[in-house]
């Protein structure tokens, strides 16, 4: 098959946007896409201060890789969970997110779970009804608290995820099966911030196919950790995946037409009449200082509270 813009042979089929294109097309293709989802979502402009939430995967370097590109500049963070297991999990990924840093003289800033609160996810976890089945809540609500925080002290515009179009179809398939508005609102590729404390978030990639931003990677010569976190076998995202890959074999561009009906009946307004929906006034958290809708500590300070507490009764 041949390049759709030149006669090289082609490297990437895209069947659902029935395109086909040579490495050096494709190289620059993604790049291009990439600056016109970021002006069409209004996600940032060259005059923001941009921080990147770098896990050392495929997603978060090729993002970081093509904000440079395109002239952003872009600062990573990379939170060490302290999540070992079989192949060093959390150390192999910092070591790829330190090294593109490196090569591509970028600035990493390097957030230590055990450092800050004592503990890993994973001894977290293990202390708390909340952890006791698996650590992706205790961890989803960490690396959260840790994004907003820093991007918000460091005086970051926004904070840039990798999130791809498969995690984001999966998302919106999980939201939607068990019905929960408040998520969907919340789901789309900007998510504005709050000047009580909320960084704005955005999603560049959220249009690309995951195979797109692996091909780039490959063609780019991007090194990433190509393990998954231990902890996330048997994961719900997964399964839902699975069923999505199925769905676009046999019909090609279904996750994308999925997500962008999605986006489509939001701008119409599906979404904000839910009474759910109405803004819960936020106060400072009396420890951390970050925005929080309850009246003492924030869900963060709680929950690493109760790890501390048991680590000393122990
Ligand atoms: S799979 Fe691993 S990195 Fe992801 S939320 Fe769970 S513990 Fe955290
Ligand atoms: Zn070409
Ligand atoms: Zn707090």
């Amino acid at each position: 098959m041949k390049c759709r813009k030149c006669d090289n042979k082609a490297v990437i089929n895209m069947r659902q946007h029935k395109l086909a294109l040579c490495s050096h097309h494709y190289l620059s293709w993604l790049p291009e896409k990439t600056e016109h989802f970021i002006t069409k979502y209004k996600m940032f402009d060259r005059a923001d201060r941009i921080l990147v939430a770098v896990s050392g995967g495929k997603d978060s370097l090729v993002l970081w890789d093509v904000l440079q590109q395109l002239g952003y500049e872009a600062d990573g963070l990379y939170i060490d969970l302290g999540i070992d297991g079989e192949y060093a999990y959390s150390e192999e990924s910092k070591r790829y997110s330190d090294e593109f840093a490196n090569s591509n003289n970028l600035k990493l800033i390097v957030a230590e779970v055990t450092k800050m609160e004592g503990a890993s996810i994973l001894k977290a976890a293990s202390l708390t009804h909340r952890g006791k089945d698996k650590p992706c809540s205790i961890c989803g609500l960490t690396k959260r608290h840790i994004m907003n925080r820093v991007g918000f002290e460091g005086n970051y515009d926004v904070l840039v995820t990798g999130h791809n179009l498969d995690d984001e179809a999966a998302l919106l398939f999980g939201n939607a099966l068990n019905w929960q508005v408040g998520y969907l609102a919340r789901q789309g590729p900007v998510l504005d911030g709050n000047p009580n404390g909320f960084i704005k978030r955005a999603k560049p990639f959220c249009r690309f196919y995951e195979r797109e931003t692996a091909a780039y990677s490959l063609l780019r010569g991007i090194d990433y950790i190509y393990e998954e976190c231990p902890s996330a076998v048997g994961a719900k995202s997964i399964y839902f995946k699975e069923i999505l890959n199925q769905m676009e074999m046999d019909r090609p561009g279904t996750k994308l037409q999925f997500y962008l009906a999605f986006l489509r009946a939001k701008e119409n307004g599906a979404f904000t009449s839910d009474p759910g929906l109405i803004e819960t006034p936020l106060r400072k958290c009396d420890s951390c200082g970050q925005p929080t809708s309850s009246p003492d500590e924030c869900a963060y300070c709680r929950m690493w509270g109760r790890v501390r507490e048991r680590m000393e009764a122990n």
